[in-house]
Parts: C-alpha cells; sequence; structure tokens
C-alpha cells in the first residue's frame, strides 16, 4: 500500500472546508486505510483527509500506547482513561461531529501537516461525538484525554484550520513568519532536531 502524500502549511489546499460523505464506499474505506497507514509510517496519532489532498470529512486516529520504546513517552498527560480504554482503535470516522463538550485541557500539539513544531492548545476535556464508522453505521461515544484532544485537531483540519491558527494572535503570527521564512528542517540533515520530539504527538 503506497504512503499518501501530507500537505504541509503554508499549503492553501489545507485551507479547503471539506464536505460531508454521503455513503461510504468501498472505495472510501481502502482510503482510509491509505491513510491509517500514511500516519502509521510518519509515526502520527491522527491524520484527516484535508491533510491528504481529499474533500471528504474523514479522519483516522490510533492514540493507543506504543509498544516497546515508546511506552514511556505516549502522553504527558497521563495514563489512558477510563473513556479512552473503552474505545476500539485505531478509529475511523466519517462526518465526524462534537455534540457536546465541556472543561478545559491543554497539551503540546504538533501536525503532521506542521512538522517539527509544537505549541500548547487549549481544547475541551470532554466531548461527546457522533460520526459514521467504515460501515456506514451511525456511532456516539464520549472521550476525552489525549484521544479528545485528537479529534478535536482532526475535526479543525476538516473546517481548513490547524492548531497553528489557535494560538495567541502575536504568537499564531511569529510561528506561520518563521514557517514561511525558513520552511522546515530537512529530516535527513536535522535528525538530531527530529529526536528532541520524540515524546511529542503528531495529529
Ligand atoms: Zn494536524
Amino acid at each position: 500500500m503506497g504512503q499518501l502524500e501530507i500537505l504541509k502549511f503554508p499549503d492553501p489546499r489545507l485551507r479547503r472546508k471539506c464536505k460531508p460523505v454521503r455513503k461510504v464506499t468501498e472505495e472510501l474505506k481502502e482510503f482510509a486505510k491509505e491513510m491509517l497507514a500514511t500516519m502509521y509510517a510518519y509515526r502520527g496519532i491522527g491524520l484527516a483527509a484535508a491533510q491528504v489532498n481529499r474533500l471528504e470529512r474523514l479522519i483516522v486516529i490510533d492514540t493507543r500506547r506504543p509498544e516497546g520504546d515508546d511506552a514511556e513517552t505516549r502522553y504527558e498527560l497521563g495514563d489512558e482513561t477510563e473513556l479512552e480504554k473503552k474505545i476500539t482503535q485505531p478509529l475511523i470516522l466519517f462526518n465526524p461531529v462534537i455534540k457536546k463538550k465541556d472543561g478545559k485541557t491543554t497539551y503540546s500539539e504538533g501536525c503532521l501537516s506542521v512538522p517539527t513544531y509544537f505549541e500548547i492548545v487549549e481544547r475541551a476535556k470532554h466531548i461527546v461525538v457522533e460520526a459514521l464508522d467504515e460501515n456506514g453505521e451511525v456511532v456516539n461515544f464520549e472521550a476525552d484525554g489525549l484521544l479528545a484532544i485528537c479529534i478535536q485537531h482532526e475535526i479543525d483540519h476538516l473546517e481548513g484550520k490547524l492548531f497553528i491558527d489557535r494560538l495567541s494572535p502575536i504568537k499564531s503570527l511569529r510561528v506561520k513568519a518563521k514557517i514561511k521564512k525558513f520552511g522546515y528542517p530537512d529530516p535527513n540533515k536535522d535528525r538530531d532536531e527530529e529526536e528532541v520530539t520524540d515524546s511529542q504527538h503528531r495529529l
């Protein structure tokens, strides 16, 4: 299965609003699997269709604790919550909508479309989500912890919004200007820089 190309800020295609999926077709199911394969290849925990140049409202997520060396680094938030444990991952969600949200939490977010940057973003702590699963069935569930943060981050992508839009206005401008001026570090040349961020997650 080939990897998909991930669009990077400031690519204007990341700013398009995605459209609801009318029917979960075989092609869309296949595509969701390619998205998951791409997400895992880049060691991300979430990916939205908008990031791979598609306009469907589709997100894929896997925030589970990885095996082995990464086991201690999954969270800054603490261990997997009881709500998270109840949810089978990976998640493939079409037309995800947040029906209810409450509380506040912060997390140092990264993004596969803004590689090597991590910034503290505030999100709702607890959410109720409705979506279609990969079989086109309606699903409703509650989430908190890293999973809730990730779902909110991915739904933002479907609206053409990035985590760097959610910083203070000054910080947001500064980060965007820096990326526009200098681009992103070369992963081959600047490997050390990438190592430092291994405990953080790209959503
Ligand atoms: Zn992202």
